[in-house]
């Protein structure tokens, strides 16, 4: 057999079958990539390309075979280009692929169809084959995945030397024109020659590309799967079905048992002792048997040191390269049992001491819903436990404090601050209890309100106390009226309030008559009575509006309030006359008389205070007393 074109066509034909075929077994075992049936579709159309060239030498349709041999040539390198763009990760320049297409087509047309002219064909077939050749060495030199970089530069010296075949080719046929025969063949068995090259070295650089590609994502999977195993918090255990052999453990596998990677490899967990207990090793492998799979069985591990550690395990089979294994996820949680132990010992120590605690306690949620109380809450309040769990303080509500009291005091804790204050509540049978209440918003690791905690003291007792020194305080202790101090407190308020509202008002300075006598007489304690009698008398006398107090020893003051200023002296008058028939009894039965001289005064809203009022009547009571006493006078 010679070395000719048909020979050449029939090598490329048999030659770029094969690479199909082999391309079509190799994609069978790699992963799909972009790309990679362009480069398929490449090697058929220069096959065709081929068995073409073979059919336009042997038989008489020889011109249109040519035409078809020349077309898949073209779709051949072209088919590489959209091949090599897209599994390099390139953008696949259609509109110039289009362009060069239309012309091949145009041109083939024209120069077929048209004139009929075999060189300008060829011209433009080398023109358009160089164009394309040159955009594939490009697109072979400036991609960007650098781990396919010695291979890609192979191809694109191929395709370099191709395009400056051709494009040499379309030089010569336009400037040389021969009618040679031996120079023209001479080319087409460099074209053919170089197909056979290119075809041959393009599938084997696309081959060895795509399987070092599939090579480097299973290193990068296998990394990631490494990275994923040892940053895992919990115990990861792979271990055969069948032998129960340890085959790959992860770092925290040995900071948990203290196990090395060397002491556990290829050991059992039996052989290292793993289990605590057998019961628990059976369940293990019986539930993996039967369902495949568990899920957060608590199970316990022996580590190295002897310690035993509580573990959450969930476990599943996994078929590798036709071998069973299982994979063990393993959750140390005796820390966290521990932890929970803790928080009951203290959650109990904690109740003990709110359930003994002198003092009363109420959780409610954020809505005020009473969550928890104690005994002593319930003690002071006559309520069941059942009675006020989902309730809300509003139960206690008594009705001595203000909506205005309620908002502040929500206002206060919704924003997070404590509130703390005296408050009447109301028990379950209606009783007041004076509470002093301290309110906590407990709030959680952010600052958000969680609940709030409200500390109760019973301060009845203290309260009564005080009121008790309070009246002490205003009160004379003889007579139970108003003491000096604070009738006149009280007086200058109403003298104040008088004038704002012009009321009329009269003051009088009531002094008992020849007093020391009745002392002299009866005795001090007789004395005492005659002074509490009085005081009960006038005090009798007065209207609710009116003021009336003991202002000294067996003095007294009165601040009136009338509609008309003569009724001042009449209202005194009937004060005296009162006084004057009071029977007060000796410890013989004789009767006591009691006298009272009265010194009146009318209020001058313009010009008194309590002290020129006090000095006019005091002037009054003055001249009372040297009128004769037993009367009243007006000044
Ligand atoms: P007059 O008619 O001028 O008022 O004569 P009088 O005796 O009442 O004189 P005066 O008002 O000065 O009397 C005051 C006396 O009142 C002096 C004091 O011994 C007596 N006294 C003052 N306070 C008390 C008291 O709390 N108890 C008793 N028993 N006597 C008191
Ligand atoms: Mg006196
Ligand atoms: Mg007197």
């Amino acid at each position: 057999m010679t070395l000719d074109i048909v020979t050449l066509s029939i090598a490329l034909f048999f030659i770029s079958s094969i690479q199909a075929i082999v391309m079509l077994f190799i994609f069978r075992t790699i992963q799909d990539y972009p790309g990679m049936y362009y480069l398929l579709a490449s090697c058929i159309s220069s096959a065709v390309s081929g068995l073409f060239f073979v059919l336009c030498t042997t038989f008489i349709c020889g011109g249109l075979a040519f035409l078809g041999s020349n077309i898949f040539c073209f779709l051949a390198i072209l088919t590489l280009n959209i091949g090599f763009s897209k599994f390099l990760g390139l953008k696949v320049e259609k509109g110039k692929l289009w362009i060069l297409f239309a012309f091949l087509l145009a041109g083939f047309s024209a120069f077929t169809f048209g004139i009929n002219n075999g060189r300008w064909r060829l011209i433009l077939f080398s023109v358009l084959i160089a164009i394309l050749s040159f955009l594939n060495t490009d697109i072979l030199f400036h991609h960007k995945a650098d781990s396919f970089r010695p291979v890609t530069r192979m191809a694109a010296v191929i395709h370099m030397l191709f395009g400056l075949f051709f494009a040499l080719r379309a030089v010569f046929t336009i400037f040389y024109r021969t009618t040679d025969v031996f120079i023209s063949t001479l080319l087409q068995l460099m074209a053919l020659f170089l197909s056979i090259a290119g075809i041959l070295i393009n599938s084997c650089c696309f081959i060895i590309m795509a399987i070092q590609r599939e090579r480097s994502e299973k290193d990068q999977a296998n990394e990631r799967f490494r990275q994923i195993f040892e940053t895992i918090p919990d115990t990861v255990i792979i271990s055969r079905f069948d032998t129960g052999e340890i085959i790959e453990i992860n770092e925290k596998y040995t900071e948990e048992t203290g196990y090395t990677r060397k002491e556990t490899i290829g050991k059992t967990s039996m052989e290292l002792n793993l289990w605590k207990n057998d019961k628990e090793r059976e369940l293990f492998y019986g539930l993996i048997r039967k369902q495949g799979v568990l899920r957060n069985i608590e199970l316990h591990i022996t580590a190295k040191n002897g310690r035993s550690l509580s573990a959450l395990v969930s476990a599943s089979l996994m078929k590798m390269e036709h071998q069973t294994y299982i994979i063990s996820v393993v959750r140390n949680i005796s820390r966290s049992k521990e932890l929970v132990k803790k928080l009951n010992t203290s959650e109990e120590t904690f109740k003990a001491i709110m359930e003994q605690s002198p003092v009363s306690f109420m959780l409610t949620d954020i809505n005020g819903h009473i969550e928890y109380v104690n005994q002593k809450f319930l003690e002071l309040t006559g309520y069941r436990e059942e009675e006020v769990i989902g309730q809300t303080p509003r139960i206690l509500k008594s009705g001595f404090q203000t909506r205005k009291f309620y908002q502040t005091l929500w206002k206060t804790i919704t924003s997070g601050k404590q509130w703390s204050g005296d408050i009447r509540n109301k028990k379950k049978n209606g009783d007041i209890i004076w509470e002093h209440i301290c309110l906590t918003p407990i709030l959680d690791e952010e600052g958000s309100i969680m609940r709030f905690l409200a500390v109760q003291e019973d301060i009845s007792s203290r309260k009564l106390m005080e009121e008790e020194l309070r009246i002490q305080a205003r009160t004379d202790m003889l007579t139970g009226v108003m003491n000096r101090r604070y009738f006149m407190e009280k007086a200058e308020k109403r003298l104040l309030n008088a004038r704002a509202t012009q009321q009329i008002a009269a003051f009088l300075m009531i002094d008992i008559d020849r007093f020391k006598d009745i002392n002299d007489t009866f005795g001090h304690n007789m004395g005492d009575k005659a002074i509490r009698i009085i005081a009960s008398q006038c005090q009798k006398m007065m209207k609710q509006e009116d003021l009336f107090g003991r202002i000294g020893g067996e003095e007294f003051g009165a601040l009136i309030f009338c509609s008309n200023p003569e009724e001042h002296y009449q209202i005194a008058d009937k004060i005296r006359c009162g006084v004057e028939n009071i029977s007060l009894l000796d410890v013989h039965g004789g009767r006591i008389s009691l006298r009272i001289s009265i010194g009146l005064t009318h209020y001058r809203p313009d010009e008194d205070t309590m002290e020129t009022l006090m000095h006019r009547a005091d002037m009054a009571l003055y001249q009372a007393k040297n009128d004769g006493r037993n009367r009243v006078v007006l000044i």
